[in-house]
């Protein structure tokens, strides 16, 4: 039995889920078992690993303690709203507590169709299994709030997309899976008992300090709007573009949940979009943080039966709310950014009235943009300006250098200004070496489909470690070349 588990969201009425059990599969192999996050889940990695524990994590069968269920949801997807959602290719298999004493849910994503499966399969293709655990993982060790990646399994059936390929199951953890689109789902058939049942469910379970509030449910969507303000901004700080920010997709708990056609940029580019479904950029870069705040607005008004009992008083509340997202996002955005430039919270307060540091950061992005630079490969050198004056290094990023070299110039000095010594390690903690690459991830599924996973193995090992130089590894810190590049990413089916 690899888990010990305790399901509190079974135990909600039976308008939240559709309990269904996955679909078994022919010939299940593990890729991997992540043991890291198996040990603080309180699971034994030899059991999972194991015959046993690769039929669980297969669906081919069911755990003592398990109840397997499907989530109901609704959803905005690009603007428009659907009242039926739902995991239609995911299925919970339970809730532990990991030894952090945090309450995860276990789900496994692919193991065949529920109710909400609509004309889906329920399955996954073996590619975004491997996309998705590799850019979880890679989150989760750069601080991001994000699911976790628990296994990756090859399931020896195929799958129906462009022709027939191998299929996958990521076994996919979260501290929980409520997303604003569950909320919606209620609020669509103005069930607002049991909105309130899962209102108070996520405060018990994410936010306990909202009970001690007087207003707890305004407390709830303070602390949502404080949440994704925050994660949006790490995002972008990453250059990383989530690509599907449905309010399906968008976690109360704060976590980055259900990579889709995600992807770390490599040349800068303000709204760059990689989705192939994404025509207008509405999920593009710089568009997210809005798009944040329009999800958020979606929650909102889900919660309004229940921050007052008068509905134009409940919508001023929710608006009052909502209206401080920008700000914050803002506050979240700008130190951010400043730190990848060696400058502090404490710049702030040196002479800084005008801003002329976040000043700093436009300029260098609208350079970075117009000169085609890569924006790991920028921030990352940067510090190198200042260690060993590699001023060439940076020059060399971009396509035409007289304007990044008038601003070395001012950055130089505003960062004598400050503090130059405590910049460089400043730098060194905000910018990572390693990412995981879009060309890299194609390479790795490309193999991984002819049944090879060293190279998966590889990159998640270089992944593990994203600030340290590897010198051995120092191809994986690489641009894409002309040929390489990946110029549009898919959906995760
Ligand atoms: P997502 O791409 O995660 O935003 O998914 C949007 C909706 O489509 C969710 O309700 C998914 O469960 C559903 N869905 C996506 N792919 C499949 C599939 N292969 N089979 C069944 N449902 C799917
Ligand atoms: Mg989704």
């Amino acid at each position: 039995m690899p888990f010990q588990f305790d399901n509190s969201y079974a135990r909600l009425p039976g308008e939240f889920y559709s309990l269904v059990a996955p679909t078994p599969v022919a010939q299940p192999s593990m890729i991997r078992v992540n043991r890291g996050l198996a040990e603080l889940l309180g699971a034994d990695a030899e059991v999972l690993q194991s015959p046993a524990g690769l039929s669980v994590l297969a669906g081919n069968e069911i755990c003592i303690g398990s109840v397997p269920l499907a989530m109901g949801y609704a959803g905005h997807q690009f603007g428009g709203f659907s009242p039926q959602l739902g995991d239609g290719r995911a299925v919970q298999l339970g809730e532990v507590i990991g030894t952090d004493g945090v309450r995860y849910d276990i789900q496994l994503k692919g193991s065949g169709p529920t109710r909400f499966s609509r004309r889906g399969d329920g399955r996954s293709a073996l590619g975004p299994v491997l996309r998705e655990y590799l850019v979880s993982e890679a989150m989760a060790v750069l601080d991001v709030p994000t699911t976790r990646a628990l296994a990756a399994v090859s399931t020896g059936e195929s799958v129906m997309r462009d022709g027939m390929i191998a299929g996958g199951i990521l076994t996919r953890v979260a501290q929980s899976f409520v997303r604003v689109g569950t909320f919606q789902w209620l609020a669509a058939r103005g069930d607002v008992e049991n909105l309130k049942v899962l209102a108070d469910y996520v405060i018990d379970r994410h936010y306990p300090e909202a009970k001690e509030s007087e207003t707890p449910y305004r407390a709830l969507l303070d602390i949502v709007i404080e949440r994704q303000a925050a994660l949006v901004a790490q995002w972008m700080q990453l250059g990383f573009i989530h690509g599907v920010m449905n309010t399906d997709n968008t976690a109360v708990s704060g976590e980055t949940i259900d990579y889709g056609p995600c992807a770390f940029m490599d040349t800068y580019e303000s709204n760059k979009t990689f989705s192939s479904i994404d025509h207008q950029g509405r999920y593009g870069f710089g568009n997210q943080g809005p798009m944040a705040h329009w999800n958020l607005s979606r929650f909102a008004e889900t919660l309004v039966p229940l921050l007052a009992s008068d509905s134009d008083q409940g919508v001023a509340i929710a608006e009052e709310a909502l209206d401080r997202f920008v700000e914050i996002y803002e506050r979240e955005l700008q130190q951010r950014f400043k730190a990848k430039i060696g400058l502090g919270v404490d710049a702030d307060d040196l002479a800084n009235a005008d801003d002329v540091d976040w000043k700093l950061v436009r300029e260098l992005l609208t350079l970075m943009e117009d000169g085609k630079a890569d924006f790991t490969l920028v921030f990352r050198q940067l510090s190198l300006v200042l260690e060993s004056n590699r001023d060439d290094k940076v020059l060399a990023l971009f396509d035409c250098t007289k304007g990044i070299a008038a601003w070395l110039k001012v950055w130089r000095a505003r960062v004598a200004e400050v503090d130059g010594g405590a910049a460089v390690a400043l730098m060194h903690r905000s910018n990572p070496i390693f990412i995981p690459r879009n060309h890299r991830i194609e390479e790795v599924i490309e193999a991984g489909y002819s049944g090879d996973f060293e190279l998966f193995h590889r990159l998640l090992d270089v992944l593990q470690h994203p600030f340290d130089e590897q010198p051995k590894n120092a191809v994986y810190e690489d641009a894409p070349t002309d040929d390489e590049i990946v110029p549009a990413t898919f959906c995760g089916t």
